[in-house]
């Protein structure tokens, strides 16, 4: 993957990439959230990503880190849920981490992920098993860095990327949830799939998508 450069403009694609595919699964997040939350997940995460896009419309930007500190703030101040301050600090530490540049390596990009996955963690406490985002974010990560390791494009990665979620997305369906509201549940909130873990598997598929040669 060296030498493929990643730049802000594909950044914000992938961004605003998300945001088309939360609209498209806005229904099945918010059907998701019924089963073993309150059923907001898929509003919250579109109002969200629709607020993003329109911040975005109205600023003129410069560097990934501004990109991302729009990305995170609105998130932050936009989502009522639980997932805000989550894809909130996300999105806050991954625009840290890339710092004010307008290009970036792979490695760099894959850097960023893992520091925004820290940051989520930091906030949330979430450990593997718990049955949440983070059951699809962690293998998705360590996919991401192996396939940079191995010198696969920036395309090739995010899709080995997004098939890791998907798998910690159904990973999360037998799992007994132990963070958020899932976990009022108790063993009521296993034989469902964790909507965080669905949404954070499209951010991977929109990055696939945004990098297909
Ligand atoms: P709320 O639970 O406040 O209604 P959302 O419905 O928008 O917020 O988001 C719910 C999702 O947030 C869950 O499916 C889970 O993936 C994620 N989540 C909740 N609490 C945590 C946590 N402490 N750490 C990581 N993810 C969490
Ligand atoms: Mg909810």
């Amino acid at each position: 993957m060296a030498g493929d450069v990643v730049t802000v403009g594909e950044l914000e694609a992938w961004i605003r990439q998300f945001a088309d595919l939360v609209a498209v699964h806005c229904g099945e997040l918010t059907e998701l959230d019924s089963a073993i939350g309150d059923a907001d997940h898929g509003t919250n995460m579109d109002r969200g990503m629709q607020a993003v896009c329109a911040k975005l419309d109205a600023t003129q930007l410069g560097a990934a880190d501004e990109l991302f500190k729009v990305v995170g703030m609105t998130l932050v101040s936009s989502i009522g849920g639980a997932s805000g301050p989550l894809y909130g600090t996300f999105f806050l530490r991954f625009g840290t981490a890339c710092g004010p540049r307008a290009e970036l390596s792979a490695d760099d990009v894959a850097k960023a992920f893992r520091a925004g996955v820290e940051g989520l963690v930091a906030r949330g406490k979430p450990e593997l098993g718990d049955k949440t985002m983070f059951d699809s974010l962690h293998p998705a990560l360590d996919a991401l860095d192996a396939a940079v390791g191995s010198g696969l494009s920036p395309a090739e990665a995010f899709v080995a990327a997004w098939q890791a979620a998907v798998r910690g997305r159904d990973d999360t369906i037998p799992m007994v949830a132990r963070k958020g509201r899932a976990s009022y549940l108790g063993e009521r909130s296993a034989g469902h799939q964790d909507p965080g873990a669905t949404s954070a598997a499209l951010l991977f598929e929109a990055a696939a998508k945004v990098f297909e040669p």
